[in-house]
């Protein structure tokens, strides 16, 4: 009496290579002189694409309720999400047919469907739809695809019924994204799937009653939700039953554990709002700090005017491995942030060919402070790696980004200038601000240190930033006391202010992974 859902038809994993490939015998892809794979032609490819699908849903018949068509086609944190194409994944569907694979996959289906006269939806399915850029471009997609199928058939059907929501997620997911994205759907009119639900959670196979209890707090936030668009959603699929045969077993991420007991996330599911009622999460205390005013030389050399900003520690790992770490000291005029990060590492390695798994510093800002979990205008993640390479996030803010490095030995010196976008700034604004110092070590990254954040979830959530107050000039530490320095000479200048909380508070959200 189950109800059956049918997945996947398309997927760039897990298909023969010669659907869309040309291959040996052994089944391995053909390469031309230069050592890039050669495809099928498009027609070629076309047709393996509709025989496949036709031949799988005439099988299984309707004995299934829905379909997933296309699994995963869309890049992870796209940087034009309005894009859609641009942001595709390129697989060899991709490469072989061209950004129209979807269409063409969707349109198959369809038609098996329709001439058996079966009622049976197709979705559209993919992972990190938290993050907004990926549930944008996956949102333009679909949308697209079913206005071109209107145009084209004069159908009030939808080519396209719904979206799957794969719920891979973690401690560190945003329930707010999840919300946004949801909501994104429903605005296209399309239905919801939860297809792939589970939440990462402690690591080998470990978890802490803390770990338990938070993990039951996201379950309960989420299924909060899905009551709320309850309408919307056509199932809720968790992705597997016991922690002991999940695919992500080391991070117990499910509601019963290896022994079949029940978890706290057991009961989460079961009455989120007494569970939440029990268990109130904490909320996440940032750090405060303050910028001073002045514009510096960007040189990669501390002027003199440095010496106004207060120093922050860039020394809070979210990684288990303890590596370089550093301080950061930050500048503001009417123009621009200017920020100046000394980095102690052991060994410079920016052998990887992804930015952030090079030695580099990181300044994340948010002109107003608006603590939003997903990035908007005013908003951008600025990187430099040892030899003065920036990149950014997103594409946009590049505009008037101005950099300098010094290296000296294993450690670096990095003067940065951020153009404000969005603000006039002026004396006791608040900016949503995060530095973090990414060591790389052998072409991989092996420890991320920051000011505030711990999440790791700063390039795509703005609310785990810190805040920084803008002023004329940094309150100044108080000096240690006893005796003074024989020979030092009495310093000018203004007497110690109320010295700006360092609030060290220790955020309960440590986890120690790192998506990006
Ligand atoms: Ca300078
Ligand atoms: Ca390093």
């Amino acid at each position: 009496g189950f109800k059956v859902h049918g997945h996947v038809l398309v997927w760039h994993a897990q298909s023969p290579n010669w659907l869309h490939t040309q291959v040996d015998e052994s089944g391995n892809p053909l390469r031309d002189e230069n050592g890039n794979v050669l495809y099928l032609d498009r027609d070629t490819a076309l047709q393996n694409l509709r025989t496949h699908i036709r031949t799988v849903v005439e099988t299984i018949g309707d004995r299934v309720i829905s379909w997933d068509v296309v699994n995963e086609a869309m890049n992870d944190n796209p940087p034009n999400p309005t894009d859609w194409r641009d942001s595709l994944r390129r697989s060899g569907w991709y490469y072989a047919i061209g950004p129209d694979y979807l269409y063409e996959a969707f349109k198959a289906a369809r038609e098996v469907i329709d001439e058996h006269g079966w009622d049976i939806e197709l979705y559209y399915n993919d992972y990190n739809d938290d993050n907004q850029n990926k549930a944008t471009a996956i949102a333009e997609m679909v949308k697209e695809l079913n206005e071109r199928y209107a145009e084209e058939t004069g159908s009030d059907k939808k080519l396209v019924d719904g979206i799957g929501m794969q719920a891979h997620y973690n401690l560190n997911t945003n329930p707010a994204n999840v919300r946004a994205s949801i909501e994104r759907i429903i605005g296209l009119g399309l239905k919801v799937g939860i297809t792939e639900l589970d939440i990462m959670a402690g690591t080998n196979g470990a978890l802490s009653e803390e770990q338990a209890i938070r993990q039951g707090q996201l379950y309960a936030q989420l299924f909060q939700l899905y009551k709320e668009y309850a309408d919307h959603i056509t199932r809720v699929t968790f992705w597997g039953l016991d922690d002991g045969t999940s695919w992500r077993s080391a991070n117990s991420p499910l509601l019963f554990d290896s022994r079949f007991q029940a978890k706290p996330a057991y009961y989460a599911v079961i009455d989120p709002d007494k569970f939440l009622e029990d268990h109130p999460p904490a909320s996440r205390e940032a750090l405060q700090a303050t910028a001073a005013y002045g514009t510096p030389v960007i040189d990669g050399e501390e002027d003199e005017v440095w010496s106004k900003a207060e120093v922050l520690p860039i020394a809070r790992y979210q990684t288990a491995h303890n590596g370089a770490k550093g301080t950061a000291r930050v500048l503001w005029d009417e123009d621009n942030l200017y920020v100046l990060v000394h980095v102690e590492d052991t060994e410079l390695d920016r052998s990887s060919t992804v930015a952030h798994e090079q030695d580099s510093i990181e300044v994340f800002v948010d002109e107003t402070n608006s603590k939003a979990a997903s990035y908007g205008p005013g908003v951008g993640q600025y990187r430099v790696n040892y030899e003065n390479e920036p990149s950014f996030n997103p594409g946009s803010i590049s505009e008037g980004f101005e950099s300098a490095v010094v290296v000296n030995g294993t450690n670096y010196t990095v003067e940065v200038k951020i153009p404000f976008k969005t603000i006039e700034p002026s004396e006791n604004h608040k900016i949503g601000f995060d530095v973090q110092i990414n060591d790389a070590q052998g072409g991989s990254r092996r420890s991320v240190a920051n000011w505030n954040d711990l999440t790791g979830q700063g390039w795509q959530d703005p609310s785990v930033f810190g805040v920084l107050t803008l002023v004329l000039e940094s309150p100044q530490p108080e000096e240690p006391g006893g005796p003074e320095e024989p020979g030092e000479p009495e310093e000018p200048g203004p007497g110690p202010g109320p010295r700006p909380g360092y609030a060290y508070v220790p955020i309960s959200t440590s986890e120690p992974t790192v998506n990006e």
